[in-house]
């Protein structure tokens, strides 16, 4: 780590927020640009409940942890610090302060802290989340395939993922709860794809031998099931998303350009903190684009300084015979 001359904290060319796979793959980048970099990480990554990662290619079915212990493994050979610390604070300035008071500043900082999921308020939500309440067919849908399934119905996209969700097994219940008003054309398609609608308002899991048996509704009612999807709703960390200039859309996702630059000065964001439905690879893909504008833009500053000091070491430009005074810089 290096301290800047005049500067009281470590300066780095780039510090990022977060050891995801978003935020590990932009590292990995910089650091190969031979860029110093620092990787602030809490280790919460969104899909650690998940036993396996599914649909990252050469890596089908890797545990999530064991997935960024990896892509950690690699950075050691590169100017990369990878530090286990709390973020509690981004000012304007990519000043960065850490839970235990330290504080490092970046160049240029990058969000990538993901988020957190609002899982649904039914009993056992949080002990089953990732191992059968789940929330995306492409990524558990095969380890449940050819079983029960249900899906539980909070809101208009819940018709489509009960299509989705068919697409694996042929019993698939659908149970219509408050905020899900079904049409005479959903009702139609839904029984035309045999998925059945259950009526009523979830209330918690039933849970046999470890794995899930049925979803227990308010009147007493049970669905059995072998697995349950659910769309869960998303929460971005406050502390991050308060940088001035950064706006956030109606999901509390932080807004960027397609590079991932946010609204705030040489401050981007990259992964599930700007796209809830972005998948590993997916991330991955972004925060590579992320890394190499990030580094075009570190770079023209290099010129510019490297410009600036030539002109400083040569002093004015000498006038030739003739010249008008005008021409002096
Ligand atoms: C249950 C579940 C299973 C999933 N399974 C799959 C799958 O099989 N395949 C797939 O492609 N996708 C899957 N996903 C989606 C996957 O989780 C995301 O694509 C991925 O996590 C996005 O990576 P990220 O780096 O943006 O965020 P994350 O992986 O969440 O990483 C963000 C990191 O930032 C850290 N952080 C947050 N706030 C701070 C702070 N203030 N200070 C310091 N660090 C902080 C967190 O601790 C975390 O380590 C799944 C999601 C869920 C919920």
């Amino acid at each position: 780590m290096v301290s800047a001359p005049g500067l009281r904290f470590p300066q780095y060319d780039v510090v990022i927020i977060g050891g995801g796979i978003a935020g590990l793959t932009a590292a990995e980048v910089l650091g190969r640009a031979r860029r110093r970099v620092a990787v602030v990480d809490a280790g919460r990554p969104r899909n650690a409940p998940a036993g396996h990662v599914h649909g990252f290619p050469s890596r089908d079915g890797i545990a999530p942890r064991e997935l960024l212990r990896l892509c950690r493994a690699e950075l050691e050979r590169y100017d990369v610090d990878l530090i286990d610390a709390e973020v509690t604070g981004l000012a304007a300035d990519r000043t960065v302060e850490l839970e235990d008071g330290r504080i490092l500043r970046g160049r240029h900082a990058v969000v990538a802290s993901g988020l957190r999921d609002v899982l649904p308020d039914i009993d056992g939500a949080a002990e089953r989340w990732g191992r059968d309440l789940l929330q995306c067919p492409y990524c558990h849908g095969w380890e449940v395939a050819d079983s029960p399934l249900a899906v539980l119905g909070a809101g208009p996209d819940s018709v489509q993922q009960a299509f989705l969700v068919r697409s694996f097994s042929a019993e698939v219940t659908l149970i219509c709860g408050e905020g899900l008003e079904l049409s005479g054309a959903d009702t139609a398609a839904l029984a035309a794809m045999g998925i059945t609608v259950v009526e009523g308002t979830a209330a918690g899991l039933q849970v046999q031998d470890d794995a899930l048996a049925a979803v227990v509704l308010d009147d007493g009612r049970t669905v059995p099931c072998r697995a349950v999807f659910c769309e869960p709703g998303a929460a971005v960390d406050p502390v991050l998303s308060g940088v001035p200039g950064c706006t956030r859309d109606a999901d509390g996702c932080l807004e960027t350009d397609e590079a991932g630059r946010t609204g705030a000065d040489r401050i981007w964001a990259v992964g599930n903190v700007t796209d809830p439905s972005s998948q590993v690879v997916a991330a991955a893909g972004d925060a590579y684009r992320l890394a190499v504008a990030l580094n075009a833009a570190l770079l023209e500053e290099d010129v510019a300084a490297a410009v600036r000091a030539a002109e400083t070491a040569a002093g004015p430009p000498r006038l030739s015979a003739g010249e008008p005074a005008a021409a002096t810089r």
